[in-house]
């Protein structure tokens, strides 16, 4: 059983045939359409820029927002690469922060220690799905002159208090990679209520050429044209385009359903079960894009094993990137190591059915029920 996939079907293969068709493969007619369905769907009267990784997207965010060599953005460690990466290679660099063990979120008063005078940005996770107290987030960001980039890559779909995520914040970025929420094959998206934002997001991505996109909407590209900023070929094709509006058009009615019971198929089963922890997410809106679980006294990689001899595939969402050499940090993060040597994904994606879901939890429960020499 694979801890993740792609899911595809006819419609997808049948989209990128007419791209094929039209002949026409880079950001065109039908990135600027998925870019307005998107926008739509989010509500909130944003603006969507769309590009070719979510990794792309956070870099972009970053440079859009004014950072520069030197200023500091704080990042929970618990994150996958890409967040780090995205920012020091947008010339900022990233400062490492705890997450709260019971959410596996920014923890704001491990951020407040971490604060500088060369602190510029907050960039939240949201691990899981799940958000945490974005109002809580926002007051801290404005208390302290901050710009906020949401690493909004796994929370595709999911609502707070009402609105979807990306509607209300500052600057929010998905991914459309292949097992994320909804996919364009690759992908990402930057989501922003702030026009000027929006629109160095949107010459950056096309090697920093001014307003190329309002031809290349058209099929056309610009001739006699400016560039005043540093830019990179991050555009999204239109074959990735046609992709994602097919699979955002399936979200709704199929990917969100499927996800949040297979979900709830995991908590019934999980709850109250010896041995692990149940991360605390507000399940009702959220559309899991993955499914950490804390395995507990220090039998995780005992547990792994016998779950991936039995077949199971399972992940580790992520080791910390101050456990990394690149972005190594001056000061411990006890608590993110701790929840890292807990941490266990099981198996989630929108081909699984609840009967794979207890599958995977009646393995889980063997493997907790040998004694622990054994199960070495
Ligand atoms: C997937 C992911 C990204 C990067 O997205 P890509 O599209 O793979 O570049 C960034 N942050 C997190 C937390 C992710 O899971």
């Amino acid at each position: 059983m694979r801890l993740s996939k792609s899911v595809l079907g006819p419609a997808e293969r049948d989209a990128v045939d007419r791209i094929l068709r039209a002949e026409f493969l880079g950001t065109g007619p039908e990135t600027q359409q998925f870019e307005q369905e998107l926008a739509t769907y989010l509500g909130g009267g944003v603006t969507v820029v769309c590009v070719n990784t979510g990794t792309a997207a956070l870099q972009l965010a970053c440079q859009a927002c004014g950072l520069a060599p030197g200023d500091e953005v704080l990042v929970p460690s618990l994150t996958y690469v890409a967040s780090f990466q995205a920012i020091t290679a947008a010339g900022a660099t990233p400062v490492a922060c705890e997450v709260h063990p019971a959410t596996a979120l920014l923890d704001l008063e491990d951020a407040a220690r971490r604060l500088s005078p060369r602190t510029r940005a907050i960039m939240p996770v949201h691990y899981a799905s799940s958000v945490g107290d974005l109002p809580a987030l926002y007051g801290f960001a404005r208390k302290h002159g901050l710009r906020v980039v949401e690493d909004a890559a796994h929370a595709f779909g999911c609502t707070h208090q009402g609105a979807k995520v990306g509607a209300q914040g500052d600057v929010v970025c998905f991914s459309f990679d292949g097992i994320k929420n909804i996919t364009s094959g690759e992908g990402g998206a930057v989501v922003t209520r702030d026009p000027g934002v929006a629109e160095r997001v949107r010459d950056a991505r096309l090697l920093g050429v001014m307003r190329d996109s309002e031809n290349r909407y058209q099929r056309k590209r610009s001739w006699d044209f400016d560039v005043s900023h540093a830019g990179w070929r991050y555009h999204m094709s239109d074959i990735m385009a046609a992709i994602g509006r097919v699979q955002l058009r399936r979200f709704e009615a199929d990917f969100r359903p499927r996800g949040v019971a297979l979900a709830q198929r995991y908590r019934e089963r999980l709850r109250g079960m010896p041995g692990v922890a149940l991360l605390t997410s507000d399940l009702g809106p959220v559309v899991p894009h993955i499914l950490p679980i804390r395995v507990l006294a220090g039998r995780r990689d005992a547990v792994r094993q016998q779950l991936e001899a039995a077949g199971i595939g399972t992940g580790i969402h992520y080791k910390p990137n101050h456990l990394l050499t690149r972005f190594r940090s001056p000061h411990p993060l006890p608590r993110t190591e701790a929840l890292y040597e807990e941490l266990l994904s099981l198996p989630l994606h929108p081909d699984l059915g609840e009967t794979d879901v207890d599958r995977v939890t009646d393995a889980l429960e063997q493997a907790l029920a040998l004694p622990a020499v054994l199960a070495k």
